[in-house]
């Protein structure tokens, strides 16, 4: 039965947030998702452009609550891992608990509990707010001189724009990140006119993506079965991105099979502006499932690399002079990854803003707590992204530490945030693993930006595991709830 004096405010209906209500419920803890879109899904929702698959097996790409035996390829079409999301939504009864269509606006720490302020004017009082709203939620616009004038469609790519027919009509594509690669792939072969604008090549995986078997199916579905899979797919995460992690044969021999994708391209010009000037895996690897290479050699398919100077209401204006007449314009120039839960306002101890606390760099105790915050959590906050490994995996490690702390927290009648030295040490412990991995020297990454390292998780995966497993409570402090203003 549920514990009607404790309650759970959650915004954020992703990944993240139906794993946090799913175990919430669980749990018997009072609890509601606020949720500003109409349905649940959160990237899968939003990103419904062509070419969208997964970037890691779909068999990873599952709740450990929840397993999919029928995933229809390896890596599952985006369409697929969304129709998932919302069967798991509904499967587990999630949907009662949410209250779409409304986004937090703010979240107030004061008389030692959580004053939240909806978009819609409500106000909830909660003990514990959770924000899982996302790491690649809020889109990024390019600050390019005469943006507005563009005539035709214009759109970003989470915002896809089905109106418009893709026959006919020339199609420029500004970004060569992983929604670039994907959605020039895909209107190349699908035989429209397209134009790509990159300003830096990418490292890009070729990568097959057959259509899962029967056998394999009903291999799941045997006595135990999944979970010897399962066991696979854990020990293929620790020992497959160690190249990520440290130089040496297996970093090697990666950059020869990524520099080997590249010879599908038999122009030498094509080739060397394809080619990248900075290290493999620097920057999150596009996956394409039909060579995007053989793709942008097709009649249909152009690479414009250089700087854009301006979009003009017909095309865009290359700072070489040259000028390229456009029909539709996409923007797959990304989102800005250190939003986190902003715009929304969140204030915690001493009146302090996020936006204060994050003035200088952007920080947190294991990408979950913040000091000064007593009893608020973030799912893949700063630190959080565990190099490539696939999200739902992460989120459990996560929620778990998250549910030991809130029982503590309540053990104690009091709120609980990591002090600012706990706080440091993680930080220095992360720092000090950052040379020597693929993410520092020489490429620019959306894991860092102005920030002095990535934000990311750059150890592996076990030691993340390990880590949350046994996160010591000295690292806390909790505020008994009388005390807190
Ligand atoms: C194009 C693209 C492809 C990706 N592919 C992969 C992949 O292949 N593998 C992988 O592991 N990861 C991938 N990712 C990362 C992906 O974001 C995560 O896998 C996962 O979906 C994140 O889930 P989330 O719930 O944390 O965030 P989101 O999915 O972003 O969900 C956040 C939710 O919070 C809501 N929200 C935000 N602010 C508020 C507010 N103030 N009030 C109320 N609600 C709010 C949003 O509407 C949204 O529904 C991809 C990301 C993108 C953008």
């Amino acid at each position: 039965m549920a514990d009607r004096g404790f309650r759970v405010v959650v915004a954020g209906a992703g990944v993240a947030g139906l794993f946090m209500a799913e175990t919430l419920k669980r749990a018997g803890i009072d609890f509601v998702v606020y949720e500003k879109a109409g349905e649940v899904g959160g990237t899968w929702r939003d990103n419904t452009f062509p070419g969208l698959f997964v970037d890691v097996l779909s068999r990873q790409y599952e709740f450990p609550f929840q397993p999919n035996y029928n995933w229809s390829r390896k890596y599952a079409p985006a369409t697929e891992i969304w129709a998932y999301i919302k069967k798991v939504a509904r499967d587990r009864g999630l949907t009662r608990f949410i209250r779409f269509n409304e986004a937090v606006a703010a979240a107030r720490f004061t008389e030692g509990r959580w004053r939240i302020e909806t978009a819609a004017g409500r106000t909830d009082i909660a003990d514990v707010f959770i924000c899982a709203t996302g790491f690649l939620h809020k889109p990024l616009l390019p600050d390019i001189p005469g943006q507005g004038s563009f005539a035709g469609p214009s759109f970003h790519s989470s915002r896809w724009d089905h109106a418009v027919p893709y026959a006919g009509k020339r199609w420029g594509v500004i970004g060569s990140g992983a929604s670039g690669v994907q959605i020039t792939e895909a209107l190349a072969w699908a035989g429209c006119d397209v134009t790509q604008f990159i300003r830096r090549a990418q490292w890009v995986h070729i990568r097959d993506n057959p259509h899962s078997t029967w056998r394999e199916r009903l291999k799941l579905r045997l006595p135990g079965g999944y979970a010897r899979e399962q066991r696979r797919l854990w020990q293929m995460i620790n020992e497959g991105d160690a190249w990520r992690l440290y130089p040496g044969p297996q970093r090697e021999a990666m950059e020869r099979e990524y520099r080997s994708f590249l010879d599908y391209i038999r122009d030498p010009e094509l080739k060397q502006k394809l080619t990248p000037d900075y290290n493999l895996g620097c920057t999150r690897i596009p996956k394409s499932d039909k060579n995007y290479y053989e793709a942008v050699q097709l009649p249909n398919a152009h690479i414009v690399k250089g700087q854009i100077e301006r979009i003009e209401p017909d095309g865009v204006a290359m700072t070489d002079g040259t000028r390229i007449a456009l029909d539709v314009l996409v923007y797959a120039t990304g989102f800005d990854p250190h939003a986190y839960m902003r715009p929304m306002n969140v204030t915690g101890l001493n009146g302090t803003t996020i936006d204060e606390a994050w003035r200088e760099k952007i920080y947190s105790y294991g990408g979950i707590a913040l000091p000064g915050f007593p009893n608020l959590f973030m799912l893949y906050g700063p630190f959080g992204p565990v190099n490539n490994v696939p999200v739902p995996l992460g989120l459990d490690q996560e929620i778990g530490c998250i549910m030991r702390l809130i029982a503590e927290a309540r053990a104690h009648g009091a709120a609980v945030a990591p002090t600012v030295a706990a706080t440091e040490r993680f930080l220095a412990r992360l720092g000090a693993a950052f040379p020597g991995t693929v993410w520092v020297g020489g490429c620019k990454n959306w894991y860092t930006s102005d920030q002095p390292t990535p934000v990311l998780w750059p150890l592996p995966q076990s030691e993340h595991k390990a880590f949350f497993e046994q996160v010591p409570l000295e690292d806390f402090e909790f505020t008994a709830i009388g005390e807190a203003d």
